[in-house]
């Protein structure tokens, strides 16, 4: 396969050297490092193309990786395998602004994306993860990864339009109303959904090589205001309220020991001290003028001073722009995408959660239990929930941060997080972005059924088990 791959992208796109696939052998997270056999830095469809034929004829897997920011393991290569970067393949073929949509290779970063929208003066937002600037906008949205508009637009399937996909043969498909000749990629629909086969599978059964995403409306007026409260009921029933008069593009909720992370403090204290708050809750509005802006604070206050009147300790909202004056600390978290240097760039190097979505109705049930369980195994409980699609569903996620050469503390994450993902399981919370460790825990508790149905579909459209395989306990 390394002959065929110098000879089709050249030998400088071809990695081989232990230094040049080190960075690939691993992600942040407690997952098994592997060393890929080659690494191939491709930038055109038609080299895919040829390398997904070829890895067919002679049974080579690939594993498709832009940034490998997944956390979760997804983007390490099989044994004697080759990762197939994507991180050149990074153009903007199309952005239409009256329709609302771009057309981007799996390159393209949060950042290159936000530039390109400024540069051009375009008022229109993608919506931004949490994750550092330069991951994929592409592979978030291929993973049903969630951003800042996920409250009010859902997590990022949903925004996909149109998929171009490189099958098991080298051939090219495309999904959506972009199969139709002459027709715009403006969604999926009324077609079959058939970007499914492909949106949610980690890249275990073809590889996208280009996608019609939607993009967002953006406003004149932005603000960011924090809200500290005092108890899991009075965080979550505000939240609810809130998501319920639809005025707030975003609500994030923050257990205290991620604020005090986010300021500064390395090792918060797994438990709280007396009189601290339980949780910091972010809400960004956006308006267009000022009026509106002012109606939508008013609301915010009319649903605070409603918990307040039932007996919920809830301080007055602040404005990030004020806070940054008090502590400069908190830039990350005034603009996005951001780097949040405490998770990523700690000293340990180790960075691992049990991420899922789940109903509101549960969150306060979940971090109860969530909250004990990171106790018990000495981690400070950083969680972080926020809801998504008009409050059909929320995310609420588990993290931890390790040192990555302590063979003891990544043994403890191992732990702590099967304890996390058996509460959650059991409460009705699904894990996205699934490491393998948690489907082969979660196997028994998911419909045979649906088991079946994904092992046709991946004997289907992987007949040669060459796309990242070992993922998704298929
Ligand atoms: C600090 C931090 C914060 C984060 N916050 C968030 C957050 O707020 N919301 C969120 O959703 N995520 C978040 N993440 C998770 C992560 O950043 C996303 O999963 C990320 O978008 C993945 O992008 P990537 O470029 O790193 O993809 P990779 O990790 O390289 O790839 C991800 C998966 O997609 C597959 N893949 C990649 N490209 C293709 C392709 N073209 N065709 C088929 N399969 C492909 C890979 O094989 C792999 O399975 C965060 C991560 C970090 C480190």
């Amino acid at each position: 396969m390394k002959d065929f791959l110098i000879n089709l992208l050249g030998r400088d796109s071809v990695l081989d050297s232990a230094m040049q696939l080190a960075p690939y052998r691993e992600d942040y997270s407690e997952a098994e490092p592997v060393d890929p056999a080659v690494v191939a830095m491709v930038s055109e469809t038609a080299q895919v193309q040829a390398i997904v034929r070829q890895a067919g004829k002679v049974g080579t897997a690939i594993t498709p990786r832009v940034a490998g920011t997944n956390v979760g393991g997804l983007a390490i290569a099989s044994p004697g395998g080759v990762i197939l970067d994507l991180s050149r393949m990074n153009r903007i073929h199309e952005l239409n602004e009256t329709d609302m949509y771009a057309v981007i290779e799996p390159g393209v970063t949060q950042q290159q994306m936000k530039d390109y929208l400024a540069e051009r003066e375009v008022p229109l937002t993608l919506g931004f993860s949490l994750a550092p600037p330069h991951t994929s906008v592409f592979a978030n949205a291929l993973l049903g990864g969630l951003t800042n508009r996920s409250l009010k637009y859902g997590d990022q399937t949903q925004w996909i339009s149109g998929l171009e996909i490189v099958l098991s043969d080298g051939s090219l498909a495309r999904t959506g109303s972009w199969a139709l000749e002459g027709a715009l990629p403006f969604a999926q629909v009324p077609f079959p959904a058939l970007a499914g086969l492909f949106v949610g599978w980690a890249g275990t059964t073809g590889i996208a090589t280009r996608m019609a995403f939607q993009l967002w409306p953006k406003h004149r007026l932005n603000r960011r205001l924090f809200i500290l409260t005092y108890s899991a009921h009075g965080t979550f029933e505000s939240v609810r309220r809130l998501v319920r008069r639809e005025f707030c593009d975003d609500i994030g909720g923050l257990s205290w020991p991620s604020a005090k992370m986010m300021l500064g403090v390395k090792h918060p204290h797994p438990e709280p001290s007396p009189g601290e708050p339980t949780f910091i809750v972010y809400v960004d509005l956006t308006a267009d003028i000022d009026e509106e802006m002012a109606l939508k604070e008013r609301m915010l206050n009319d649903v605070l001073k409603g918990m307040r009147k039932e007996g919920e300790q809830i301080e007055e909202p602040l404005d990030i722009k004020m806070l940054l004056k008090v502590n400069p600390a908190m830039s990350p978290f005034a603009e996005f995408p951001t780097d949040l240097e405490f998770l990523t760039n700690h000293g340990g190097g180790g960075l691992s959660w049990v991420g899922t979505y789940g109903p509101l109705s549960r969150f306060e049930a979940g971090i109860e239990a969530g909250t004990e369980i990171m106790v018990r195994h000495k981690f400070a409980p950083m969680i972080v929930a926020r809801p998504m699609r008009g409050g059909h569903y929320g995310v609420l996620r588990f993290v931890e941060t390790f040192d990555k050469e302590d063979q003891a503390d990544v043994e403890r994450v191992k732990l702590v997080n099967a304890e996390l993902l058996h509460m959650c399981s059991k409460l009705g919370f699904v894990m996205y972005k699934t490491p393998s460790w948690a489907w082969e825990k979660m196997k028994s508790s998911i419909d045979p059924g649906m088991l079946g149905l994904m092992r046709n579909v991946k004997q289907t459209l992987d007949p040669h088990g060459i796309f990242n395989p070992g993922k998704l306990g298929l």
